[in-house]
């Protein structure tokens, strides 16, 4: 893929009435997992096409740092802009706590690692159109009408191929925003959790080589983020440059709406509490392209699709709970107990255990090459992560 613009003017030619096996609406972290499995599992058979607003890579809305593991995991290592092996609490009254992780993060460069991951994605076919809606295997788009019988929504907390339509404040969306000053500052992911910095969330600083991503979420979808991130910038001393925002969930949502695969932020799929959702996008966006390539190969039908896609999403419910829990608990306690929890689980074995099960969530081992199941198999059997 070439880094090009957003088509325009005489490029936006129609795409009325083109047809393909799958529509992936949606080129982002999630949209492209699914068309880069896609084109592993189905054996690039497939007539893939993929819909995005913008050109690929062309708008993050993250700070891009996701688990050193996934890097690899989705042969996307060469956009890695830096690696921090630890992470940084710090509260009001109980200065700062480094914790060593089991496993580091990785700040990435957002338009080279969708490159990376568009070049794994085979015939995949990319066209820039904005999705309207839908009525039933016909995907709307200001470019025409596209169809397909597999139908893949990726396209973050919006949820644009179903209603109901999810409409912030009133639903379970966090918001964060962030600047991206110049500055070479840190070597670990910090985080602040102070409720007069951000009454329920937490501001973060993300180092990625040269440029830093600093910033604040809110889990109450009504309160602002734009001052809290302007203050911790302040006290951090770098610019309020390049401004970007955006809601995501913090709770599951229905992994499929009226026979469309929902993958990503659009199904709910950003962690509860960290506010992570890229390689939980990758997990689950592997997932559903495998149950995908199985339709294609002729193994199962759509609707056994959908089942096991929904079934396999369910089985993630607890974790997801568990998760939403603490994102209640943790700014509801008094910042003095908030430090002596920070403190008592900084020994070095609770770190790694509690690490270890928060990424467990979504391990990049699920990203290893699927075996490419024979069409003549009668039953799909166990899903193949
Ligand atoms: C400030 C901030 C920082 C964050 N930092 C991190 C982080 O460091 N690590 C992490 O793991 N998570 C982070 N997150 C969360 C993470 O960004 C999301 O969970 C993740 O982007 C979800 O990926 P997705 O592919 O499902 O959706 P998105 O990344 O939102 O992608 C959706 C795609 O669909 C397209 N689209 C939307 N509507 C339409 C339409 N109508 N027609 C056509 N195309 C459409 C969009 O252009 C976009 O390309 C952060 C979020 C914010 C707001």
């Amino acid at each position: 893929m070439t880094t090009r613009a957003t088509a325009r003017g005489a490029q936006r030619t129609s795409l009325d009435g083109e047809r393909a096996d799958v529509i992936v609406c949606g080129a982002s972290f999630a949209g492209l997992a699914v068309a880069r499995e896609l084109a592993r599992s189905a054996g690039g058979a497939a007539d893939v096409l993929v819909l995005d607003r913008y050109a690929i890579g062309e708008r993050a809305t993250s700070a891009c740092a996701i688990p050193t593991p996934w890097m690899a995991a989705m042969g996307v290592q060469d956009a890695a802009r830096q690696e921090l092996p630890g992470m940084s609490f710090t509260t009001p009254r109980g200065g700062r706590v480094r914790y060593r992780l089991p496993w580091s993060w990785t700040a990435f460069d957002y338009p080279e690692l969708c490159r990376l991951l568009w070049a794994q994605c085979g015939s995949a076919r990319f066209e820039t159109a904005v999705v309207t809606g839908r009525t039933g295997d016909t995907v709307h788009t200001d470019r025409g009408d596209v169809s397909a019988p597999l139908l893949v929504d990726a396209a973050g907390w919006r949820r644009v191929l179903g209603d109901p339509h999810v409409q912030p404040p009133e639903a379970t969306l966090s918001r964060g925003l962030e600047v991206h000053p110049h500055d070479a500052g840190g070597t670990d992911l910090d985080v602040w959790l102070d409720r007069d910095l951000i009454r329920r969330g937490y501001g973060w600083s993300v180092p990625a080589a040269g440029e830093r991503r600093v910033g604040t979420l809110s889990y109450n979808p009504h309160d602002h983020v734009k001052e809290p991130t302007r203050a911790l910038a302040r006290d951090l001393g770098v610019e309020t440059v390049r401004y970007q925002g955006n809601w995501f969930p913090h709770a599951l949502r229905e992994a499929t709406i009226d026979g469309a695969f929902c993958v990503g932020d659009s199904a709910g799929h950003c962690f509860p509490l960290s506010g992570e959702g890229i390689r939980t996008a990758f997990y689950f966006g592997i997932a559903c392209g495998r149950e995908l390539a199985a339709v294609l190969d002729g193994r199962q039908d759509r609707d056994a699709a959908l089942r096991r896609y929904a079934a396999f999403h369910e089985d993630h419910r607890p974790a997801f709970r568990r998760a939403a829990r603490l994102q209640r608990l943790i700014p509801a306690l008094p910042p003095p107990v908030l430090a002596l929890a920070l403190r008592a689980i900084g020994a070095q074995p609770l770190v790694d255990r509690a690490f270890g099960w928060y990424l467990r969530q979504a391990h990049p081992a699920a990203a290893a090459a699927a075996p490419k199941l024979s069409a003549r198999r009668a039953s799909p059997g166990p899903h193949p992560l």
